[in-house]
């Protein structure tokens, strides 16, 4: 059994697809060199012999990232989400009533464990462009020691550049509608605190005015998915894909921003798909933060 309570409702898969653009450099460091600054990169092979390193804005990092929007959430009792759920990180409260792990997944040591539903995907930077490494004028641990009239140390830090393309997609499980809301929300609310450490950020690229987003609520996939290989090096050859797979639906005619339903699939795209899920935001936000 999964441990997971009926729902009052139909439950579907959802999947979000996005491309992201670093508004600035960024920096996400690599998980085995905690200690030297280096940011993630992963190595892609092509028919060749030649290989190529791409930057890479993880999966597992971007979902910590998304946990810990909903954890520090402002709830109206003034404090947040966290405290008011008893809910935190490493420490998960693993209650079938939270609204974090409930979608997210946690274990408590020995005596629950609720399976996660939503996974991620993606993030291998479309351009090519390796990271730079750049010199800080002072670590802030350093600034204690000037205090104390030692020279401060510069430090050298990797960044992946600005500009970079991050194609990335969000799944969710067997979630109903209301289920889904906070995976709506955390996808929205992380985009501007991607990263570690300063600065930080990412927005929803674009193409033709319209934001580079889909959403598709099902039971059976109907559509084209998608998703960018790691090869493709050229953002607008990206771009166009990405576009011309979103407009590929069964048995319907979509063209990019606009929105689709066809037996037992449903896709929203472009500013469509954003409104979508600021409305699931939204109902979430009124259900557990305010009031
Ligand atoms: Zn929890």
């Amino acid at each position: 059994m999964t441990g997971i309570n009926k729902s009052d409702t139909q439950r579907y898969h959802f999947d979000i697809y996005a491309i992201l653009e670093g508004a600035q450099e960024m920096y996400f460091g690599h998980e085995v060199q905690v200690n030297v600054n280096q940011v993630e990169r992963v190595t892609i092979e092509g028919e060749g012999d030649e290989k190529m390193l791409k930057c890479y804005l993880s999966p597992t990092k971007r979902r910590g990232v998304e946990r810990r929007a909903l954890l520090w959430a402002p709830h109206k009792d003034g404090q947040l989400l966290s405290d008011t759920l008893k809910c935190g990180i490493p420490k998960t409260c693993a209650k079938i009533t939270c609204p974090i792990c409930y979608v997210y997944g946690a274990l408590e040591a020995g005596k629950n464990t609720l399976i996660g539903r939503v996974t991620h995907g993606g993030g291998v930077a479309v351009q090519a462009l390796d990271a730079e490494e750049k010199q800080r004028a002072m670590h802030p641990s350093d600034l204690v020691r000037d205090k104390n009239g030692e020279t401060p140390i510069p430090f050298r830090r990797e960044y992946n550049e600005p500009g970079l393309f991050y194609p990335v997609y969000n799944h969710a499980l067997s979630v109903s509608e209301t289920e889904f809301m906070p995976v709506a929300y955390a996808f929205l609310d992380s985009l501007a605190r991607l990263g570690a450490g300063n600065p930080k950020g990412a927005k929803l690229a674009e193409h033709e005015g319209k934001v580079l987003l889909v959403v598709d609520k099902y039971l059976v996939p109907k559509g084209k998915r998608p998703v960018i290989s790691p090869h493709t090096t050229n953002p607008k050859e990206a771009k166009d894909y990405f576009v011309k797979q979103t407009e590929s639906v069964r048995d319907a005619t979509l063209a990019f921003g606009e929105s689709t339903e066809v037996d037992m699939f449903k896709r929203w795209t472009g500013d469509n798909a954003l409104a979508q899920l600021e409305a699931w935001s939204e109902t979430f936000v009124k259900t557990h933060l305010v009031n």
